[in-house]
C-alpha cells in the first residue's frame, strides 16, 4: 500500500511537468514520511527504547475512527471465547522487556502537550479502607492491607521475544507474599455503590478499560482512579488482536492509549489484549505504544466463584481477571455483591491484595 505513493506522486509530477530535481525531491519526501510508519516499530534495532511516541505521520491516522470493526462473532467484552490463543505460560508468564520504561509519566502520548488532559497524574498511593466497613459489604473481616511492595520490582524472566525488546507477559508476579492482584475489565457496568465499595474497603485493583463500552463515561473511572487505582489500556473496540494487521494493532492501542491520556492526564503502561489472544504483532504494536507490561490472568472471577488456569487454588502473585458487570451479566448479582463474593474467596485462601503496579 505505502509503496505505491511514491510511483503515484512520481508519475502524476512527470505528467504535470515538474522539473526533474523537484521530482526527485518529492519522491524522496513521500519515500520518507511511508518509511517512518514501517521502521519505526521495528523491534531489532532497540532504537524504540524510551520514544514510544508514533509518528506524526501515524497520529494523524489515529485520529480517524477504526475503519473495520472485527469483533468476535458475538461476544461481548470481557466474554471469554472457548479457548485462548495467547502462548501458555507456567504461571508466570513472559520475560522482561525494556521498552517503555523510560517512559516519563504524565507526557503526552501524542499531539499537543497543552492538550485538554486533566491536571491528574499518577494515581498516587494504594487505597486505604474506613476499619468497619467490610461487615455492609458481606464481609466477616477486614480486608488486609496488602504487605510492603518490594524496593525493585521482580524480574519477569526472558524470552526470545523480550531479548527483542517487546514487552513481557504476566500472569502471575514473582513474589513469595501471600497477596493476589485483582483487575478489573471492560467498562460496561458503571454502578456508583461500587466506588463506594472500593473506598470503604481500601480495595487496591487496576482496571483495563475499553473505549467503545464506556463511551462518554470516563468520569465514573476517574472516581475509581482517584482512590488510588490505575486504569490501564484494553483497547479502543476489544476486538480479537492475534491475526489482525499490524497497523489495526498499533490502532487499537495506540487510539486507547490517547484516550485514557486525554480523560486522565496519564499514559497506561500496561496492556491487556482482550480475550488473552495476541501475537508477535500484538506484542511490537503495544512496545510502539509505549506499554510497559502486557498483563494476562492465571485466575478469573465468573459469575459464581473463582477459576483457574491450572490447578484449584491461587497462588502467591496470582493476577485475577473480574470485569465491570452488573445484573444483566451476573445472572441479577450486582457488582458490589459479586466483588465481594472474590473478596471473600481471596481472603479464605490466606490472601490479601495488592496493586499491580507497585510490582509491574
Ligand atoms: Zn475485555
Amino acid at each position: 500500500m505505502h509503496a505505491l505513493g511514491p510511483k503515484i506522486t512520481y508519475v502524476m509530477m512527470i505528467k504535470t511537468g515538474f522539473p526533474r530535481c523537484l521530482v526527485f525531491v518529492g519522491a524522496a519526501a513521500v519515500l520518507t514520511a511511508c518509511g517512518s510508519l514501517a521502521a519505526a516499530p521495528e523491534p531489532h534495532t532497540g532504537s524504540r527504547h524510551g520514544a514510544p511516541m508514533p509518528p506524526a505521520s501515524l497520529t494523524a491516522r489515529l485520529d480517524d475512527p477504526p475503519s473495520v470493526s472485527r469483533s468476535p462473532s458475538g461476544r461481548e467484552p470481557g466474554q471469554r471465547p472457548p479457548s485462548s490463543t495467547g502462548p501458555e505460560g507456567d504461571g508466570y508468564g513472559g520475560g522482561a522487556g525494556g521498552a517503555g520504561d523510560g517512559r516519563v509519566q504524565g507526557t503526552p502520548p501524542s499531539g499537543d502537550p497543552s492538550a485538554s488532559a486533566p491536571a491528574a497524574g499518577p494515581p498516587g498511593p494504594a487505597p486505604a479502607g474506613a476499619d468497619d466497613a467490610y461487615r455492609r459489604w458481606g464481609l466477616d473481616r477486614p480486608l488486609a492491607r496488602p504487605p510492603a511492595p518490594p524496593g525493585a520490582k521482580p524480574a519477569l524472566g526472558r524470552s526470545s521475544a523480550q531479548q527483542w525488546g517487546l514487552p513481557p507477559t504476566v500472569r502471575r508476579v514473582p513474589t513469595d507474599q501471600r497477596v493476589v492482584f485483582v483487575t478489573i475489565d471492560d467498562g460496561i457496568e458503571k454502578d456508583p455503590r461500587f466506588v463506594e465499595q472500593a473506598r470503604e474497603l481500601g480495595l487496591p485493583f487496576t482496571g483495563f478499560l475499553t473505549d467503545n463500552v464506556i463511551g462518554t463515561h470516563y468520569d465514573y473511572f476517574d472516581q475509581l482512579r482517584r482512590l488510588g487505582n490505575p486504569m490501564e489500556n484494553h483497547t479502543l473496540t476489544h476486538p480479537s488482536l492475534a491475526g489482525m494487521a499490524y497497523d489495526d494493532q498499533v490502532r487499537e492501542i495506540c487510539g486507547q492509549r490517547d484516550n485514557l491520556w486525554k480523560n486522565f492526564g496519564q499514559q497506561p503502561r500496561l496492556f491487556r489484549p482482550p480475550y488473552g489472544e495476541y501475537d508477535d504483532a500484538t506484542l511490537r504494536a503495544a512496545a510502539f505504544c509505549g506499554v510497559r507490561t502486557v498483563v494476562l490472568w492465571r485466575a478469573e472471577m465468573e459469575t459464581h466463584g473463582l477459576a483457574y488456569r491450572s490447578g484449584d487454588h491461587l497462588l502467591p502473585g496470582d493476577i485475577v481477571l473480574a470485569h465491570f458487570r452488573g445484573p444483566e451479566q451476573l445472572e441479577g448479582q450486582s457488582m458490589t455483591e459479586w466483588i465481594a463474593a472474590l473478596v471473600r474467596s481471596i481472603q479464605a485462601q490466606g490472601f490479601t491484595i495488592g496493586r499491580l503496579e507497585d510490582y509491574v
